[in-house]
């Protein structure tokens, strides 16, 4: 795909995008689930069961600093570790935190603008040590994605390759799917804040050429365009078409350039992109010199006239967030962590909402969509709409039939899940979570492989 051209999708109806209302609620957790476990391994305990913490007391850490460390958002206690589901499905150790006393949500504070002052390498560790975790599955954490050339955050051995200078940092500000706008609404009331926010990231990565993505369409205030433009920030306007705003497809689109799948380091290419949101939790940590605690999340709520945002503190339950919200959820058929189209189904709504959790749906019986185990007609729309040039069709039966290594010899780990041939299947096979199953089958064979 040439730089600017159009990527494969289905268009969004720019008219019915509406902005979720803002809960004004200061939520205040009885109990935390914060994993443990995250996409790039596993962290190291540093808190005995039964022991007293504070608010922002280091709990756990990646012995190689590379995974973003786990910090309490409360006073509280420990009251042990056990295997939980996260918002993947994924049953990994978590830590069990009581909360007491102070509140977790972060109040803002004056920025002074000391990080102007303050050089970019110690600014990245910072950006390592806050905690932050990604909405998107990025192949890097943010620190190692925006650190300058031979200034790593942390020394680790084989780490990734950031020899080549950052040449576009994007910022993110297109929401990932359909029916998701949190990102969309972010950009208006706090234009300064954006805006610095920006400026922040264009600090540490030592950039001189920064474009914020928007949808076309999408209104920007005369403010956040004056801001922009004193500081040298590029708009680019992005076509209204899902799945746009997935890294790979929209480094395509913006820069012209291809991101190496499976592993999708657009770092290798001198590209980095960080989610807006992403941009505002690093900017408050440094602000306010604290671990970020708290993100952003969108509610839609089956019933409600409106979707619903606010800012939650991480680790807090469905089930309790909804309660303290006072949201009815007894007649809930189905909940989906993460959106209609990239989600995933729960079994529960005891599951710990995280910073990879934008939105939450709840959905009642006749909004449920049914997927059924049909054979596949061979229709071939899957392949015509498919973002990444891939045979869905294929790919979807080698997994069923658990002939993985034809599999992935047919690209399976190219695949971005985003669930566009699910959604076109006239068949309504179960596109996405047959994918998912043949990448999660194909990665424990391998670390069943390494322990041999
Ligand atoms: S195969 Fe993957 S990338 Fe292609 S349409 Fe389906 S979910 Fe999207
Ligand atoms: S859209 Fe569904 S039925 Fe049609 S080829 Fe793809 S998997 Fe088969």
């Amino acid at each position: 795909m040439r730089n600017g051209k159009k990527p494969k999708g289905i268009p969004l109806d720019s008219s019915i995008i509406t902005v979720p209302k803002p809960l004004g609620s200061d939520v205040k957790p009885k109990k935390l689930v914060l994993p443990l476990h995250n996409r790039w391994g596993m962290l190291k305990l540093l808190v005995r069961p039964g022991k007293d913490v504070s608010r922002g007391q280091l709990l756990a850490e990646d012995e190689r600093g590379v995974a973003p460390p786990v910090y309490s958002p409360c006073d509280g206690k420990v009251l042990g570790v056990r295997a939980w589901s996260n918002f993947a499905g994924e049953e990994v150790p978590a830590i069990i935190l009581q909360c007491s006393g102070s509140t977790v949500q972060e109040h803002a504070q004056k920025d002074t603008g000391a990080w102007k002052k303050t050089d970019p390498h110690t600014l990245v560790k910072k950006v390592q040590k806050a905690g932050i975790r990604e909405t998107d599955a990025y192949v890097w954490p943010l620190a190692w994605r925006l650190a300058q050339p031979g200034l790593p955050p942390t020394e680790i051995p084989n780490g990734p390759d950031i020899s080549r200078p950052i040449e576009y940092l994007i910022v993110n500000a297109l929401d990932r799917q359909p029916g998701v706008t949190i990102r969309e609404s972010a950009l208006s009331g706090r234009e300064t804040e954006i805006a610095e926010a920006i400026s922040l990231l264009e600090h540490i990565s030592g950039t001189r050429n920064t474009i914020l993505a928007v949808r076309k369409g999408q209104p920007i205030s005369d403010s956040l365009e004056r801001e922009l433009r004193q500081r040298g920030i590029k708009v680019r306007m992005c076509p209204p078409v899902y799945p746009i705003a997935l890294e790979p497809i929209l480094v395509q689109y913006i820069t012209g350039r291809e991101i190496a799948l499976p592993h999708g380091d657009a770092r290798a290419v001198g590209v980095t992109v960080v989610d807006i949101l992403t941009a505002l939790r690093v900017y408050r940590s440094i602000r306010d010199n604290s671990p970020a605690f708290s993100s952003p999340l969108q509610l839609t709520i089956h019933g409600s006239e409106n979707d619903y945002q606010t800012w939650i503190p991480e680790g807090i339950l469905v089930s309790e967030l909804l309660e303290q919200l006072q949201f009815n959820y007894s007649n809930a058929a189905k909940l989906i962590l993460g959106g209609p189209l990239l989600g995933f189904a729960q079994h529960t709504f005891d599951v710990p909402i995280t910073a990879e959790v934008d939105n939450i749906i709840i959905q009642a019986k006749p909004d449920v969509f049914i997927y059924e185990n049909n054979s596949c007609i061979n229709c071939g729309y899957c392949v015509k709409v498919c973002p990444m040039g891939l045979m869905p069709n294929e790919l979807s039966r080698l997994c069923e039939y658990e002939n993985f290594e034809a599999a992935e010899r047919q690209f399976l780990f190219h695949c971005i899940e985003c669930g566009l041939c699910a959604y076109i299947c006239p068949a309504r096979r179960p596109m996405v979570q047959l994918m998912r199953f043949g990448k999660r089958e194909i990665g424990k064979l391998r670390e069943a492989s390494q322990e041999q």
